[in-house]
């Protein structure tokens, strides 16, 4: 019988995430430097990927039960909350665990190759240039970054180096080992059980479509994972609602990005070609063609205090719902240096506290159910002590994008006038 050593976790034996550099990864929740850690389409089959030097190592260190600093965002949230991707993996998995190492020599070769999960990453095409995000994940983002990095000159702290952006426009997944990505997908697609799709936004991606469709086509009808900020559900000639009401629904998993509501929505996520008022059609029609979405919230120093708003528009919308125990939404924290939450200042992060645990008790008595759970390691990251570095930045950051944007945060969210007195 399986036990957990700690460090266990069934993603090496499973999974493999494919970047829109063509850089190869073992889990989008591991630290950053760990990215294309198992090499690049470029250059490497998948199998090859399968068993790299950092696959085995991975493999290695969780069957003997050694911490990796790779899998800290795991620990992190398994320590504040109890849970964590690991845990949740584990559980969802437990008959299979047995199975899945048991072709595992004892340096972390595996020569089952049950590559069943791709997360895939066709390029960096996006309509958004979220706050928190950045053009390595929006093209929308790269024109601000370089105004930006005039502007902040040699003392920004954004990483917006030359260097960094220069190496931006070729991203796109387009081959693996020479072959047209979604050509090489199709071939290789047949024994995939989960894809997750993730950008950039992949609803204004040809490649989606395409995949998709051949998908359909071939009645290949695998657990789908959308990543998208749901602004547009009309791409060129596809409707990707006409794709979905083809796919069997208990298959289909859409984590709409929502941050915000109206114009500080418009404000945080700064769209482009469309507004708040067309997300909100859009997840409108979805929830009347009975999908179940799972709302992703990312919170940060400019929603953090309204997390309980965000959610019971949720529900007044009817997104979240009884069968999921109305917990049908994920809060995720930024680890982006100026926008963690420990940049506000004490009084506003003790009301943002006093104000979620007011609204988990009220939710309960207006649904019976508990959803306190979602919120614990925002709460962790809310009692961390204010970083004065941080909130500096936090203003100079603020202020620099308002001029290059032609925004101003403070009219939009009046709950950060305080930041002022640290001008
Ligand atoms: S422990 Fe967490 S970070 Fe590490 S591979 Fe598993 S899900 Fe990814």
């Amino acid at each position: 019988m399986f036990k957990d050593n700690g460090s266990f976790c069934v993603k090496p034996w499973m999974f493999l995430m494919l970047g829109h550099n063509g850089e190869i990864s073992a889990c989008a929740k591991m630290t950053t430097n760990q990215r294309g850690a198992l090499g690049s389409t470029k250059d490497k089959t998948l199998n090859e990927a399968w068993n790299s030097p950092a696959m085995m190592e991975y493999r290695k260190n969780m069957l003997a039960g050694n911490k990796m600093l790779a899998c800290t965002k795991c620990y992190n949230r398994e320590a504040t909350n109890g849970d964590s991707p690991r845990t949740l993996l584990l559980k969802s998995n437990i008959d299979k665990i047995e199975s899945l190492i048991a072709n595992t020599d004892k340096d972390g070769f595996n020569s089952d190759y049950n590559i069943s999960w791709l997360d895939i990453r066709f390029s960096n095409k996006c309509n958004f240039k979220c706050r928190m995000c950045n053009p390595g994940s929006s093209t929308a983002w790269m024109q601000d970054a370089h105004k930006l990095k005039k502007v902040a000159g040699t003392n920004q702290q954004y990483g917006f180096t030359e260097e960094y952006l220069s190496s931006i426009p070729d991203k796109k997944l387009d081959t693996v080992n020479g072959v047209a990505t979604v050509d090489y997908l199709k071939e290789n697609v047949t024994k995939i059980e989960r894809i997750n799709f993730a950008g950039g936004e992949p609803l204004i991606m040809d490649e989606h479509y395409e995949l998709l469709n051949y998908l359909i086509v071939n009645n290949n009808y695998c657990n789908l994972t959308y990543h998208t900020n749901m602004s547009k559900l009309k791409y060129k000639n596809w409707n990707v609602l006409d794709l979905w009401n083809k796919w069997p629904k208990e298959k289909l998993n859409i984590w709409p990005s929502i941050d915000e509501i109206g114009e500080r929505a418009d404000l945080i996520r700064k769209v482009t070609n469309t507004t708040w008022t067309d997300i909100e059609e859009n997840l409108k029609v979805l929830t009347e063609n009975g999908f179940v979405l799972e709302p992703h919230i990312t919170a940060t120093a400019y929603n953090v205090f309204r997390l309980p708003e965000i959610i019971m528009y949720f529900y007044n919308n009817g997104v979240l719902v009884k069968e999921r125990r109305y917990a049908n939404f994920s809060i995720e924290i930024t680890y982006d240096y100026q926008l963690h939450v420990s940049s506000l200042p004490d009084s506003l992060r003790n009301e943002s506290i006093l104000k979620i645990n007011t609204f988990c008790n009220t939710f309960k008595d207006l649904t019976g159910y508990d959803v306190s759970f979602r919120f614990k390691h925002i709460l962790t990251a809310l009692n961390i002590p204010q970083d004065i570095e941080k909130t500096k930045q936090l203003i100079k950051f603020t202020a620099e994008l308002d001029a290059i944007r032609n925004e101003d945060t403070y009219k939009v969210i009046p709950e950060l006038e305080g930041l002022k007195t640290y001008m």
